[in-house]
């Protein structure tokens, strides 16, 4: 017996009004389904996007929806699918016809028939996403909610409307989602739906990358991304997705001498960052800040575990990693390699925090500075409530000093005030080898602190190298 509940002041947005009427007009029913009817009931804010399901086509009532609103927006078609969608306003309206779906083993695209509303809710993941809110003359707004979604809401549980191995099986994909929506939510995702999707963590792989990056760009999105990549870990389908990351579980132990999980340890560093930043490709290195030193880990009897040169192995398997996962190989992904790269580097000089250590890291960190700064705070996971403390204030010097150094010496994204081209003019020389060793120098004399950044230094400098290379000058 559906529950029967008002929900019309869900929909006061005029924009309903003219589906209902489009829908009568074309004598259908329609509905709002999905995100919207749940993210309404949740209160996370009205949802731009709404999913339209029409009881007949889908498509036509698009085209009489635009016909009634005042700018007959353009209706995009795709036919392959069944859909169209439209913009009214800010709003995106997705709309598509009730069907009945039936699997093949070996893909996630369905055989697809028109069917009632009813069928149309079988077919939908989880009960949270099968509510749908009626569009109809007398019954508009009224909630139909065969499998109890509100309930489910209520006590934070993702649950399929059926039975759990053929909802996972059917498509996989649903297994990340329901994982995707645990982390967004904060919800528990029921016994059953979690023995299944262990069984099926298999069957992931019919899924294309790009979908799996979607629903893991959402996961290190979401507030608490640990309870995402926890689960995957549980459920068995970490290995399969991100096996870098499985790499890094387990504690070894050799004659007393223990290093810490860095899988945890990784898990607690993306949780930090979450609290402090929204980008979610500083995320991404959070996440594989440690990918490196799972291939590096070694045990020397003197100094115990060591992880030599994790940061290099670590942000060369950043690029193999998003590679494979047919991830951008642009930009973001070089900004996550380089932040992978620069780890250690603020660690290692907080303890001692000299001007030419700060002004090589601001030189090679760049634009990056702050975030990579933001890293390695979010780094700090020791229990020992001194040395946490003792860390964050050795990052504050650092910040500190990027400060104090940057508003003196400029080096952030500084370019040697003497140019390739003017070392071959005062010396004659084609390009060659000495400009390369002369421009180094001066930008290594900058950074060191031997000279300042400033061209008459610089030019002094020039000469001397110069002259120590055997160069002459050129005289007009
Ligand atoms: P969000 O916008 O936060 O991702 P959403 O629920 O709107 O949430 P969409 O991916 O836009 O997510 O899907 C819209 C609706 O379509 C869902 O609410 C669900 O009812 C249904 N749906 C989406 N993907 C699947 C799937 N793989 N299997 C079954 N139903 C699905």
């Amino acid at each position: 017996m559906p529950n029967k509940h008002q929900y019309s002041q869900a929909l006061d947005h005029s924009v309903f009004r003219v589906i209902s009427k489009a829908a009568s007009n074309l004598k259908l029913e329609s509905y709002v389904i999905g995100g919207f009817v749940r993210d309404y009931i949740l209160q996370r804010g009205t949802a731009k996007d709404i999913d339209v399901v029409a009881v007949g086509s889908g498509i036509e009532l698009a085209k009489e929806v635009s016909k009634l609103l005042p700018k007959n927006p353009k209706v995009s078609i795709f036919k392959n699918y069944g859909t169209a969608m439209l913009k009214a306003d800010d709003i995106e309206l997705e709309f598509v016809g009730a069907r009945k779906e039936s699997y093949e083993e070996n893909s996630r695209n369905p055989a697809v028939e028109g069917g009632t509303l009813e069928d149309d809710q079988n077919r939908r993941d989880f009960t949270i996403n099968a509510m749908a809110i009626s569009l109809q003359g007398e019954n508009f707004g009224t909630l139909l909610d065969p499998f109890n979604g509100i309930q489910d809401l209520k006590d934070k549980i993702i649950r399929t409307p059926l039975e759990p191995g053929i909802t996972y099986s059917d498509d996989p994909l649903r297994m990340l989602r329901a994982i995707r929506f645990a982390t967004q939510l904060n919800f528990k995702i029921e016994e059953k739906s979690f023995e299944a999707i262990t069984e099926n963590a298999d069957r992931i792989k019919i899924i294309s990358k790009e979908r799996i990056v979607d629903e893991l760009h959402k996961i290190l999105a979401s507030p608490k991304p640990s309870i995402g990549f926890s689960i995957l870990n549980k459920t068995n389908l970490l290995p399969l997705i991100l096996p870098e990351l499985a790499a890094l579980k387990g504690v070894d132990d050799i004659e007393g001498q223990r290093h810490k999980d860095n899988f945890w340890h990784t898990l607690e560093v993306v949780d930090n960052i979450a609290k402090n930043t929204d980008n979610v490709w500083l995320r991404w290195a959070a996440l594989l800040h440690d990918v490196g030193k799972a291939p590096t880990k070694k045990f020397d009897k003197k100094v115990g575990w060591t992880f030599h040169g994790h940061e290099f192995v670590g942000s060369k398997m950043v690029y193999k990693l998003f590679r494979r996962l047919k991830m951008p190989l642009n930009e973001k992904m070089k900004f996550v390699q380089k932040m992978v790269f620069m780890s250690s580097r603020p660690i290692v000089i907080a303890s001692d925090v000299t001007d030419s250590a700060v002004r090589r890291l601001i030189f090679d960190a760049g634009e990056h500075i702050d975030d990579l700064m933001t890293l390695c705070e979010a780094d700090i996971t020791t229990k020992n409530p001194h040395k946490f403390k003792k860390y964050h204030n050795n990052f504050k010097l650092v910040r500190d000093k990027i400060i104090e150094v940057e508003a003196r010496d400029h080096v952030r994204n500084f370019e040697p005030p003497i140019s390739g081209e003017e070392i071959m003019k005062v010396y004659s020389l084609k390009p060659s080898r000495e400009i390369g060793i002369i421009k180094d120098a001066i930008k290594e004399a900058i950074l060191d602190g031997t000279i300042t950044n400033d061209y008459n230094e610089a030019y002094e400098f020039m000469l001397q190298k110069g002259k120590s290379l055997g160069l002459k000058i050129n005289t007009p």
